[in-house]
């Protein structure tokens, strides 16, 4: 008799699980995707950047922030998601478009600067650079952090320099991140490697390019 009164509730729980899991979980997880596909923060990811600027002149130790900025594409292209952040959070897209929106002498990008050799070698470049600074950094956290600070104010730095040259985005066209990310959406496709060894359901593909930040005609040439 006890056995059962327990079986019983035991019965109800499983029940109460299931019935939050269909009113709650998946409406909330429906919610989240939905935001995803249609929510872009590019008008006020910018901030993000300044932020970081910011809290790293205060204190280098910042600088460590800039492994979530470099994280953030790969992260996202390995959730099956592509280029989502560039087009949809990139802090230093959103600042070069927004920043450079009215100063940029809309120049088109040399040809070869488009060219994927020309993109390769950049990303090889970086990597190359970027493991020696990490290198000499050693297990120090300060060194650590003022090279990752170091690296990213640079990447902005240039990245300024030719959308004011050229258009205000010009930079994301040879950004090697987003190389990186294009190359792992080739590998990946569209399917979440972190979700149960491949048992998820497939998502839309994503759109495959930067999002423009002005309205300029011209300016939708730029990446
Ligand atoms: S290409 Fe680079 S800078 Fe441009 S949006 Fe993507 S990650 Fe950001």
């Amino acid at each position: 008799m006890r056995q059962s009164v327990e079986f019983r509730i035991l019965k109800q729980l499983i029940k109460l699980l299931k019935s939050l899991e269909t009113l709650v979980i998946i409406p909330l997880y429906e919610m989240e995707e939905k935001e995803m596909k249609n929510k872009s923060h590019m008008k006020w990811a910018w901030a993000i950047m300044i932020a970081f600027l910011t809290l790293g002149i205060f204190d280098f130790r910042f600088g460590v922030l800039g492994f979530a900025c470099m994280g953030a594409p790969m992260y996202h292209a390995l959730r099956g998601r592509g280029k989502v952040h560039c087009a949809k959070y990139c802090p230093r897209g959103s600042l070069l478009g927004r920043l450079l929106e009215n100063v940029s002498m809309q120049n088109k990008l040399p040809k070869f600067m488009t060219k994927k050799n020309f993109k390769h070698g950049l990303l090889a470049v970086m990597l190359i650079v970027f493991s020696i600074s990490m290198y000499h950094a050693g297990w120090n956290f300060y060194k650590i952090a003022f090279s990752m600070f170091r690296f990213m104010t640079m990447s902005l730095a240039i990245g300024i320099i030719m959308g004011i040259v050229f258009k205000p985005r010009s930079w994301c066209t040879v950004c090697p991140m987003g190389t990186g990310t294009g190359l792992i959406q080739k590998q990946v496709g569209n399917k979440d490697i972190f979700s149960g060894l491949g048992s998820s359901q497939p998502k839309q593909p994503q759109p495959n390019h930067v999002v423009q930040l002005t309205k300029k005609p011209s300016d939708k040439k730029a990446a």
